[in-house]
Parts: structure tokens; C-alpha cells; sequence
């Protein structure tokens, strides 16, 4: 082998050896991480995401829709570690029988070849179509689009069979600290895809789904030695509903007819740069079409 009669000095490191002299371990990943940093992301808006329905503008994305603008966030590396962690915890839970088991109901994709396998529970036998093991098939969540009655769009972390010909969506989340309650905009994101999943009519989920309660899976990342789970059950009663409703019906009358709902006081008293503004992605075509009073696109 060659390397073995290689002499030591053709295998020490000649122009890199400058991160030898690198001692501070908050600096030393910065040479050595691929792509560590800052990212940036953008989004359409296309369709309402139903995750983030309780914290969206409905002129933002009217606005947006009707110009086909692109919301471009910067997501600094701490946060993007975050959501890192927490997608990471996600799959891992839909991914392994520890969690849920037979419960978990879904379509499973191959990795080896990308077909998308049947829908049933976790699969014990090789892809259909690649032969690969099934332990290379992952879960392949439930995405609903609709346009009619409402404009939005939802995936859903889990679909349980929690007794025979009985199916509840879950929806994941971690956290960091023991949760007493719910949050509140889980709570309607959890309440949305319920209700908004009936108006899908793409008739691809072959089961019925129960939406008289959806689950809320908190998984606590620090240690508790009562266990790292709590479960909230979530009803979309029509008092909760109701204000949701009438915000996803404001985005998809708007963008249907191109009407522009006012802008939000916090934005105004702001002028459009603090505040609520802060999190938009096209604040300033928001103050640009307020001040000059155009309503209709
Ligand atoms: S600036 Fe405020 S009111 Fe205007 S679109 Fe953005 S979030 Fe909505
Ligand atoms: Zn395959």
C-alpha cells in the first residue's frame, strides 16, 4: 500500500497548516463547516401556508400573490441551527418504529429509487419497484393544496390510526422546556389543517380522516424524568375557527378579485419598518401601495 512507504513529511498539510494555529474554538468550524453561516431563503406566495396562519399578513399575501413577489429571508446561522435541530427531530420520530409504531400511516417514499409506495403503515417489505431494504423508505407526509372555497396550502407531520378505520393528523413539535399548554398559533395550525384538509379534492388520501381532534406532540429536548412527551388534544371548535376562517377568506377573496385588505395598525404606527413590518417580506411595496391609496391591483 502506497501510503504505508510514504514519508510522514508528504502527509503533513503544507498551506492549511494555518488552522493549526487556530485555538479559539468558537472560530475553528468556520474553516471546517461547509456552507456554516448566515443562509438565505425565499418563498412564494403562492398559497397560504397553514403552519404559519396565525402570524400571516393577509395584505402581505395578497400583495404578494398578485405581484408574484418572492419573500426573501435571511436566516441567521442560530436560527437556522434551530430549525436544523428541529427537523431533525422530526424525522427522526416519523422515521423510527420507536415512536408510534404501526400507528403512523402515511405513503413511504424509496430513497434508492424515489418511488412513491403505497399508502398503509410503516413498510416491513422491500420497494415494489427497486427491491431496495424498506428500511430506506421514509415518510412521505400528507400535502393538501386547495383553492376553492379558500386559498391555502398544509402538510401534515402525521396521520395516526388510533382504533380500526380511524385516522387523526399530529403534528410535531420540539421544544426546549416542559409545555403546560399549547401554543396558540399550534393550536390554529393544528385546528386549520383539520378543518381546511375537508375542501381537498384531489381524492389522493385514501382514508377517511377524523377531524374532531387533531394531536399536539410536544418533544421536550432537555431531560425530564417524567419522559419527553406531552400530548395536547386539539378540537377546531367553530369559536376557534371562526376568526381563522374569516382571515383565510380575506387572502383568497383578495387575491381572486386583487383587493388589497389594509395594512395592519401595528405596520402603520410603525411606518412600515419595526414591528410586525420587521417579519415581512415586502413591507416596502406595502407603505409604497398605502401611500399612494391604491386598493385594487
Ligand atoms: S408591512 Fe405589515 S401590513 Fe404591510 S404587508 Fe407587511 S405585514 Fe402586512
Ligand atoms: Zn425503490
Amino acid at each position: 500500500m502506497k501510503f504505508l512507504s510514504e514519508k510522514r513529511s508528504d502527509l503533513l498539510p503544507a498551506k492549511e497548516a494555518v488552522l493549526d494555529s487556530i485555538t479559539d474554538p468558537s472560530k475553528l468550524h468556520h474553516h471546517l463547516l461547509a456552507h456554516y453561516g448566515d443562509e438565505e431563503r425565499e418563498y412564494k406566495y403562492r398559497s397560504l401556508y397553514l403552519s404559519s396562519v396565525d402570524s400571516a399578513c393577509p395584505r402581505e399575501w395578497v400583495l404578494g400573490n398578485c405581484l408574484g413577489m418572492i419573500n426573501k429571508q435571511v436566516v441567521p446561522v442560530a436560527n437556522r441551527w434551530q430549525m436544523d435541530m428541529g427537523s431533525v427531530l422530526h424525522w427522526h420520530i416519523q422515521n423510527n418504529p420507536k415512536y408510534f409504531g404501526d400507528k403512523i400511516v402515511g405513503w413511504w417514499k424509496c430513497l434508492a429509487c424515489g418511488f412513491i409506495r403505497r399508502f398503509g403503515v410503516r413498510p416491513k417489505e422491500p420497494c415494489e419497484k427497486c427491491h431496495a431494504h424498506p428500511r430506506v423508505s421514509e415518510y412521505y407526509e400528507y400535502k393538501f393544496r386547495i383553492t376553492t372555497p379558500y386559498r391555502a396550502v398544509g402538510k401534515m407531520d402525521l396521520i395516526l390510526r388510533i382504533a380500526p378505520r380511524i385516522y387523526r393528523i399530529g403534528e410535531i413539535k420540539t421544544c426546549s422546556k416542559n409545555i403546560e399548554r399549547p401554543e396558540g398559533d399550534h393550536i390554529a395550525q393544528a385546528a386549520s389543517y383539520a378543518y381546511f384538509s375537508r375542501y381537498d379534492t384531489s381524492g389522493r388520501l385514501p382514508i377517511t380522516l377524523d377531524r374532531s381532534t387533531v394531536y399536539l406532540f410536544y418533544f421536550n429536548k432537555t431531560f425530564n424524568f417524567r419522559g419527553p412527551v406531552r400530548t395536547f388534544p386539539v378540537q377546531p371548535t367553530e369559536r376557534l375557527m371562526a376568526p381563522i376562517k374569516e382571515k383565510v377568506a380575506l387572502i383568497t377573496e383578495g387575491v381572486n378579485t386583487r383587493t388589497l385588505p389594509q395594512p395592519l395598525t401595528n405596520c402603520i404606527s410603525h411606518n412600515f419598518i419595526t414591528g410586525r413590518a420587521k417579519d415581512c417580506g415586502i413591507s416596502k411595496e406595502c407603505k409604497k401601495y398605502f401611500e399612494s391609496g391604491v386598493t385594487q391591483l
